[in-house]
């Protein structure tokens, strides 16, 4: 089995948990995951545990990850692999293969936390990092528009059909039991979806209006902005799903619930802004009906 390393960033705080997990994987030379601020003493520490650095991986380019990468890069000498490359490093692509060494990593394109976000499959031993895309401890923040809550969901599954064996988080504890863990993430955005919509539906328009409702016994009150940010991630993702409409400016968005409408062919939910469910209105449009009757 591929020996895995944890060096602790110190960069501790609410989202970050106890601070950023850098990973040092494999030996001679070693691949390095995310390697943090950028912050002397802890690119030293990093460099400590490896026998010569063969690769740079960064799963995002957020401050809390990234940032020392440049430093370790000029340090070892490796090359620096990013979705979204700055001069001089280089471009991971879904699907792509980075190998050193004994390491072989597979690289899973998992947008929602951010659209650049990856995580990498360590083949054959079935070990995944996941950046902020699954964390050790609690659940990772969508910040629109930035983070996308339809991405995610997608990328969630995506994740659960990798069956990993072990999951490597960007913050927080290894994960030894990652199908459960990311059930209950699923699960976890699957309620929320139907708590905010149950807000909507108690006639609150406004993101700020339905958090102390669904937060109010988990999260304290001075992370109520942050869970605003993820209600809006919802709000955006039903919005696109037709479940739900936005009115008013940009300081003052409110959002209203939508009826679905059926189709006046079979019944089934017709799609948004139509009066037949995609199917009939396909069939209605090959047999030439008048432009007026699909509207
Ligand atoms: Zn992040
Ligand atoms: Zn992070």
């Amino acid at each position: 089995m591929t020996r895995v390393r944890r060096v602790l960033a110190p960069n501790p705080g609410p989202f970050t948990l106890e601070g950023t997990n850098t990973w040092v994987v494999g030996d001679g030379p070693s691949v390095v995951i995310d390697p943090g601020p950028d912050d002397a003493g802890h690119i030293l520490a990093v460099l400590d545990e490896t026998e010569g650095v063969g690769a740079i991986l960064l799963t995002h380019r957020h401050p809390d990850h990234a940032p020392g990468a440049a430093r370790l890069a000029e340090a070892s000498g490796a090359p620096l692999y990013a979705f979204r490359p700055e001069e001089g490093e280089q471009r991971l692509v879904e699907g792509q293969v980075v190998e050193t060494g004994v390491v072989r990593f597979r690289t899973v394109h998992t947008p929602g936390h951010t659209a650049d976000h990856v995580s990498f499959l360590l083949e054959p031993d079935g070990f995944l990092f996941t950046g902020d895309a699954v964390l050790g401890r609690g659940t990772s923040v969508i910040d629109p528009p930035e983070g996308d809550m339809a991405a995610y969901a997608r990328s969630l599954q995506k994740m659960v059909d990798l069956e990993p064996k072990t999951i490597y988080p960007g913050h927080g504890p290894v994960i030894f039991t990652p199908r459960g863990k990311l059930e209950y993430y699923v699960r976890h955005r699957t309620d929320r979806e139907q708590q905010v919509l149950a807000a909507l539906a108690e006639g609150k328009q406004r993101p700020e209006e339905m958090v102390p409702g669904i937060y109010g016994g988990e999260v304290p009150p001075d992370l109520y902005p942050a869970a605003t940010r993820s209600v809006l991630a919802h709000l955006l993702k039903l919005e696109r799903e037709g479940k739900v409409a936005r009115t008013g400016r940009a300081k003052d968005q409110r959002f209203l619930k939508v009826t679905p409408r059926e189709c006046e062919r079979c019944g089934r939910p017709a799609a948004p802004g139509s009066r037949y469910c995609p199917r009939c209105g396909l069939a209605a449009l090959q047999e030439g009906l008048p432009r007026e009757a699909r509207d």
